[in-house]
């Protein structure tokens, strides 16, 4: 075990709970990083009761109050982005370079947001004959955030900020693997005055996650994670009829035409398939380019590939990092055997690379498949790794079949100088989200959800709200009960 220990953090105060305890790893050297506290049935009654006592308190609070505290809280963590980022890094494996720019300023700006929108919560009101009535947005109670490992202080921010902003409490269960952030955002949170019970961190594995979700006491769940552990999560959530936010997987489909700006297009698919080493929800794993663009474009792919640098990720140079697990790892391997297998051709990468002074990381070589096949697992399956199939069409009818040929819908992308043709294609693309001539942003003002089996629910921007609350109408009669009875 490592040095340190990470408990879980409920009621404003750390957990250690039953004892039982399971290592988190350093992805880039496979070392220790710390013994994790692994909460039980028991932690998790005692999370539920804590939650439920905050938000008797936190509730009772009026928007600016909750979001004068909430930007103390986005004011803390730009205050530690860089021992927040280190720690990331060394949790989850992916390169500080990003993790400085992007993990905690995004969840920042996502606490930030909320906490300007708590105060904006309202109803409308309906005149009626002799009467009136009207609808009041209120929270709904004890939320259940269940995390993924690729951007695990993000995932917390994204969840616990709108929740927390409409007056709800939080308990956030982190991904087993990457439970370190997840604990500092509790502590800030405590700092900012976030009163205790509020927001809650239980540390554990997926069994944590599904006596969550079980529990009478919680009113909704929100999960970033697969496919599978979402209709798991949905079917365990059936017993007590409970809210739903589901961010989950996907195999987008990035469209290049060949009118497109070739150096924006590559630059795109780059950043959309080996930023945090591939392991992105959103990523555009499937690259259709128009066939009089295609040559030009996978050259310049790998040449480009080529000056990525995959190394340690705690040294700022570096543009690659590591895989989170040497399991994801081997998996990631075996996709690309497939893919060797049905035929596809390698045109870059494909293997391990050892890295200096990581001994015992899980490190892929940026990969670039291209005379891929629809029916290819490495087309179909998504693999949340550093792995880009490549396509070709021809036809615009032609292309948006082939790309909307699959039970994910997270999101998508569109290269052309047509503006008419970008939208026509977009509006019959079947994603959640879609660039028009960029990739993989996602600013806190804008929905975030997947369509068909990526996911239900939004998280950003207001529509957020709509998922943390609930409509109450209320009728109020001006006149006489019109009453039918003698
Ligand atoms: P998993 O689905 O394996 O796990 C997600 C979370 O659910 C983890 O905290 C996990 O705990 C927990 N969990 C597992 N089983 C259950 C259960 N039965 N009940 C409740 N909770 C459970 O996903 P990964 O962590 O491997 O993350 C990768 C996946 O997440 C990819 O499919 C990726 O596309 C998706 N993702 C989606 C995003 C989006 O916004 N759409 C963003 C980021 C990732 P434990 O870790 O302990 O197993």
């Amino acid at each position: 075990m490592g040095a340190s220990s990470i408990p879980s953090f409920v009621g404003g105060m750390p957990l250690h709970g039953s004892g039982a305890r399971f290592e988190t790893l350093n992805p880039a050297t496979g070392q220790s990083l710390a013994a994790v506290w692994d909460a039980n049935a028991a932690d998790v009654e005692a999370a539920v009761a804590s939650a439920q006592q905050g938000f008797e308190r936190w509730s009772a609070l009026t928007g600016t109050e909750r979001g004068r505290v909430l930007r103390r809280a986005a004011d803390l963590l730009r205050l530690r982005n860089r021992e927040l980022a280190e720690l990331e890094v060394r949790d989850c494996g992916k390169p500080l370079q990003e993790a400085l720019v992007v993990d905690v300023q995004s969840g920042a700006d996502c606490i930030e947001f909320f906490a300007g929108a708590a105060a904006t919560l309202m109803g409308a009101q309906y005149p009626l004959k002799n009467a009136f009535a009207y609808t009041r947005r209120e929270p709904l109670g004890v939320c259940v955030g269940i995390g993924a490992w690729n951007y695990p202080l993000q995932i917390a921010c994204w969840k616990s900020a709108p929740a927390l902003a409409a007056g709800n409490t939080m308990i956030f269960k982190p991904s087993e693997l990457t439970p370190v952030t997840a604990l500092k955002l509790a502590e800030i949170y405590l700092e900012a005055g976030v009163p205790p019970g509020v927001f809650n961190v239980l540390q554990g594995r997926g069994g944590t996650g599904a006596l969550l979700a079980a529990h009478p006491g919680v009113a909704k769940v929100s999960l970033t994670g697969s496919v599978p552990t979402g209709k798991r999560v949905m079917q365990t959530a059936a017993g007590t009829l409970k809210r739903l936010t589901m961010e989950l997987g996907g195999k987008s489909p990035l469209i290049v035409f060949e009118d497109a700006d070739l150096e924006q297009a590559v630059a795109a698919a780059m950043m959309g398939n080996f930023y945090t080493q591939g392991e992105v929800c959103t990523n555009c794993t499937r690259v259709f380019v128009q066939r009089g663009l295609a040559d030009r474009f996978l050259a310049r792919l790998k040449e480009r590939t080529a000056l990525l640098r995959v190394g340690d990720p705690m040294d700022e140079l570096t543009e690659v990092g590591a895989l989170i697990s040497a399991a994801h790892a081997d998996k990631v391997m075996d996709y690309i055997g497939s893919g060797l297998a049905e035929g596809a051709t390698l045109s870059f990468g494909g293997h391990r690379l050892e890295i200096t002074g990581c001994d015992g990381g899980s490190f892929v070589a940026p990969t670039i498949f291209s005379d891929c096949q629809d029916h290819m697992r490495i087309v179909r399956e998504e693999i949340f790794g550093p792995v880009l199939s490549m396509l070709v069409f021809d036809h615009e009818d032609e292309v948006v079949r082939r790309a909307n040929n699959t039970r994910y819908g997270l999101a998508a992308g569109v290269f052309t100088s047509d503006l008419s043709r970008a939208h026509r294609v977009v509006s019959r693309l079947k994603a959640g989200i879609c660039w028009i001539n960029n990739y993989n942003v996602t600013p806190i003002e804008m929905p975030f959800g997947g369509a068909a089996e990526s996911g239900i629910g939004h998280e950003n921007s207001m529509v957020a709200m709509d998922h943390y609350t609930q409509l109450k109408t209320v009728y109020v009669e001006l006149g006489q009960v019109a009453c039918s009875y003698r």
